[in-house]
């Protein structure tokens, strides 16, 4: 379990962040540790699907929100691996009956190393599950027009089910009219106002919800975490996680307050959490007496911190000081291993809905 109190996120405190093209896509995290919360047993059927349906299993063993002193793990990971299977099986089944194969065409501008990481990556876990990739690489210096005529290219394209425009675009280009071009039906990152309006709105609901809250989410069912009628906070309120987070919880009848860069007193305000996800990108920013005890923690960070004694020179922790909060929480996601391959595992979960929605394959 975790080692002294002070050994890591002290020192991280005085750790110097390293800059963002160092960072690694959640693909290449290695899974490290610890104890496992049994899982319900694999799913025939789609992730979302599956998930509102085994809260139900008795064969669960539910997080319970106790005050033991070592938190369970909540594996990612290993639920990343089995919402790809199920999905895998999905695509052969759909494939056999009406002779599709869910598409994803992602849009690259600019030759940012990381984005190159991430889209390379996307494009393996694609191939792994049985989804087409189709990719459009353009010079940094593009036109917004090229882009735009890219997407509505892929828009028309019935072989096309899913659309991600990687960011950060170059910044002579304007995000937000890219990302609004992408059609409502194709927009797999969730990142349409539609989708994210709907998403806000009691009785309607999104077409496709942001992957990495989604993810939280997911882990949160899986986990059997009990959320109706209990205090969530979410520290950062970002378009792409914070934001949708703190929504889906509420969706879930969870009763949620945001912490943000300019909330006042946020160790107190998150203390009162029965349910913590962290989103901020500061390393080891929440710290076990932010926690009460017996809360269940998702730590959505990925911060690379500069480690000599790692081969790399960096090692990445989250937003969340894993050895003091698993000390205190009941459940807790590890950076790596945690948050980060769901992400990818909704994208693909996303993708897969699409096709089978835009052809009525149920
Ligand atoms: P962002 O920079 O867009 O947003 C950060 C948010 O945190 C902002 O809303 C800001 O108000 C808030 N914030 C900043 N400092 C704060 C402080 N001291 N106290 C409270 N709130 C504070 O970041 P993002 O895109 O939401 O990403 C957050 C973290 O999650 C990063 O580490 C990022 O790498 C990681 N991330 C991981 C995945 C994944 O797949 N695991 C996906 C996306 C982002």
């Amino acid at each position: 379990m975790a080692s002294s109190i002070l050994s890591d996120c002290s020192s991280s405190a005085t750790a110097r962040l390293l800059p963002f093209h160092r960072k690694l896509h959640t693909q290449d995290f290695r899974f490290h540790r610890s104890v496992s919360i049994p899982l319900r047993p694999p799913s025939p059927t789609s992730s979302r699907s599956a998930a509102s349906r085994f809260w139900s299993l008795s064969a669960v063993t539910p997080v319970a929100m106790t005050t033991d002193t070592s938190a369970k793990l909540i594996d990612g990971k290993m639920v990343a691996k089995q919402i790809k299977d199920e999905i895998a099986g999905e695509i052969a089944k759909m494939k056999d009956a009406i002779g599709i194969v869910p598409g994803l065409a992602v849009i690259l501008v600019g030759a940012r190393k990381d984005s190159q990481t991430y889209v390379r990556n996307k494009k393996k876990a694609c191939e792994a599950v049985g989804i087409k990739s189709y990719e459009v690489h353009l010079p940094e210096d593009s036109t917004e027009e090229e882009v735009l005529k890219h997407i509505s290219g892929f828009n028309d394209d019935p072989s096309v089910h899913g659309i991600l425009v990687q960011l950060p675009l170059p910044r002579h280009m304007n995000e937000q009219s890219i990302l609004n071009a992408v059609s409502i039906e194709k927009d797999v990152d969730g990142f349409h106002p539609l989708n994210i309006g709907r998403l806000a709105m009691q009785g309607r609901e999104p077409l496709f919800v942001p992957c990495t809250p989604k993810g939280c989410m997911e882990l949160l069912h899986r986990y059997a975490v009990d959320i109706k009628g209990k205090r969530a906070v979410v520290v950062g309120r970002s378009n792409i996680v914070g934001m949708p987070a703190a929504l889906l919880l509420q969706k879930a009848n969870a009763t949620i307050s945001i912490v943000h860069s300019y909330t006042k007193n946020p160790e107190e305000i998150t203390r009162q959490a029965d349910i913590v996800i962290a989103a901020v990108g500061v390393a080891n920013l929440v710290r076990g007496s932010w926690i009460k005890p017996g809360a269940v923690v998702i730590d959505v960070g990925i911060n690379p911190i500069d480690d000599p004694e790692s081969p790399r020179g960096y090692r990445l922790v989250g937003d969340v000081c894993y050895e003091e909060v698993s000390k205190i929480a009941s459940a807790i996601t590890p950076v790596p291993g945690g948050v980060g391959p769901m992400t990818i595992a909704m994208l693909l979960s996303n993708t897969l809905d699409s096709a089978k929605r835009i052809h009525n394959f149920k």
